[in-house]
């Protein structure tokens, strides 16, 4: 899918940062572009139809190449919408924006246009209400500043469009308006930019390749002392992990840190020991797993030797296959070693005899289930 940006000359958005943001976060799925056309209104105020059909024929022909367009201005709507939809064009009216919220424009750039993406999909009739749920209709506009900060599609519209006989384009849209919409809550509720934060997303990306992380090693502290030894494993394997001991300056909180490295660690692994069930009592710590499955990561988790039993996993872990330390060790390693880097050692290629009943790691890929389990990183 194809969508082109214009705005006029009431606006001066980072269109440039908007469009690089999004197919960044979009993965590239949908292909994202700023018009060259000049897109001008004639008069003070927008009329639909009579102003869509006034635009010039250059604009209209250029954008008519495109999947989607939207053009960003600040003229309002005669009826006082934010938008009002003419086919592949929309217009989105930013009037009177600064008193409604004091997030950035680009911030309702980006919530717009998931707005106007979800006519797409079965969405069922708006709600009536601010619910902060993209699917609000926003009568009298006041609902935008929540809206933009909840970013999330509420689980009742999560219900009734999965009721429906989605293709796999369709979730694909959904997929991509879900990650949109997540990070401009993020964004949103530290009061930033989200052209800005995700500006910062892929600086820690493209940081080089020494700087990055295969995979945070997420602990109870009880278990520290285990997890030390297999950390030593691992990194003597060439597997830069991320310990807590070593990656945090005195001082910092590791919320503030990993924040900031997220991005750059490409897998977790989640351990279990004697201590039970610890890491993710602590919601930043869910929110933090969360933030991996969204990203597509392998999350792994893993037994300790420790372990007497195994404990109840919150429900977006239950899915993923366990490596196991209590009854071979060595083979649990290269079983962690190929959760982490995708690649099977000599080791794991051995027939596992049944009775160990241990389950094959794979590279874990876990559907988002939405708001559910939302990474807050503030
Ligand atoms: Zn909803």
């Amino acid at each position: 899918m194809k969508v082109l940006f214009y705005q006029d000359d009431t606006l001066d958005l980072n269109l440039d940062g908007l469009v690089t943001g999004l197919n960044s976060a979009g993965d590239g799925r949908i292909n994202f572009r700023q018009g060259s056309a000049r897109f001008q209104i004639s008069g003070s105020s927008i009329r639909y139809s009579g102003t869509y059909q006034q635009l010039s024929k250059s604009f209209v022909k250029e954008a008519q190449r495109a999947d989607l367009t939207i053009c960003f201005t600040k003229i309002p709507y005669d009826n006082n919408y934010f938008f009002h939809g003419q086919g592949n064009l929309i217009i989105i009216s930013f009037y009177s924006w600064e008193q409604l919220t004091r997030l950035p424009i680009e911030n309702g750039a980006v919530y717009f246009l998931v707005s106007v993406l979800r006519f797409r999909l079965p969405f069922p009739t708006a709600h009536r209400d601010v619910t902060g749920c993209i699917n609000d209709f926003l009568w009298d506009k006041s609902g935008i500043d929540s809206g933009m900060r909840s970013g999330l599609v509420c689980d009742a519209c999560t219900r009734q469009i999965d009721d429906q006989n989605l293709t796999v384009n369709d979730y694909k849209l959904l997929d991509v308006l879900r990650v949109f919409l997540n990070d401009l809550g993020l964004a949103s509720r530290n009061d930033e930019n989200v052209v800005d934060y995700w500006k910062r997303l892929n600086d820690v990306r493209t940081a080089k390749a020494s700087d990055r992380f295969a995979v945070f090693l997420c602990h109870n502290v009880q278990d520290k002392a285990d997890v030390r030894i297999i950390r030593r494993k691992l990194e003597a394997l060439g597997i830069r992990t991320w310990f807590d001991e070593e990656q945090l300056r005195p001082g910092m909180a590791w919320q503030v840190v990993l924040e900031e490295q997220i991005a750059a660690i490409e897998s977790a692994a989640i351990f279990v020991g004697r201590s039970g069930i610890g890491p993710w009592q602590s919601v930043e710590m869910r929110a933090f797993l969360s933030e991996f499955v969204r990203r597509r990561c392998p999350v792994i988790p893993v037994i300790l030797a420790s372990a007497k039993d195994i404990p109840e996993l919150p429900i977006f872990l239950r899915q993923l296959t366990w490596v196991d330390f209590r009854e071979t060790p060595d083979d649990a390693l290269s079983r962690l070693v190929w959760g982490i880097t995708g690649k099977r050692t000599d080791k794991i290629a051995k027939p596992v005899r049944a009775k160990r009943r241990i389950k094959e790691p794979k590279r874990v890929v876990v559907k988002s289930n939405g708001n559910a389990g939302k990474p807050r990183l503030s």
